[in-house]
């Protein structure tokens, strides 16, 4: 049996301050007003420990008396996901979700029935691409591993415990 693979927590590339001027730079290269709002929601990306939704940033920029209407915040996921600052993730159910791109590869795991992300690094699943790309004389460049499952908690849910 494998051991339980808890939520580990993937490290972050780049410090924030340095991702923000990065952004800024963007900015004034594309000639665009500079907005508080795009910063906020990087800020909030960054910050969060979970993968978030266009609706659940604008939640906590509301908590924050940030207000900014879902559209607003999806236009500029897109912005930002177009320059490549965040990442999105398509949770069948609940949509996309978001996280900053600046991170250590990893893979995810998504729950079909509450959305809920788990993140994981596995080294053997990694070699056994390079081996299988190598095997193939290819290079290989990126890869995206996404396991749905129903998650423990869904499982509970679904028996009536
Ligand atoms: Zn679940
Ligand atoms: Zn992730």
């Amino acid at each position: 049996m494998a051991s339980k693979l808890s939520n580990q927590e993937i490290k972050k590339t780049e410090s924030l301050e340095s991702i923000l001027n990065k952004l800024r730079q963007v900015v004034v290269a594309k000639k665009l007003k500079t907005s508080k709002q795009r910063e906020d929601i990087l800020s909030i990306i960054y910050n969060s420990k979970v993968h978030l939704s266009s609706e659940g940033i604008a939640a906590v920029m509301k908590n924050n008396n940030k207000n900014c209407s879902v559209s607003s915040v999806y236009r500029i996921l897109q912005f930002l996901e177009t320059y490549g600052f965040v990442s999105s993730i398509d949770v069948d159910k609940s949509g996309k979700k978001y996280e900053i791109a600046s991170k250590e590869p990893h893979y995810h795991i998504i729950c079909l029935s509450c959305g809920n992300i788990v993140e994981f690094i596995d080294t053997d699943i990694k070699n056994k691409q390079l081996e299988i790309a190598e095997s193939l004389q290819f290079q290989l460049i990126s890869d995206n591993l996404r396991l749905f499952v129903i998650c423990d908690k869904c499982i509970k849910k679904q028996k009536g415990f």
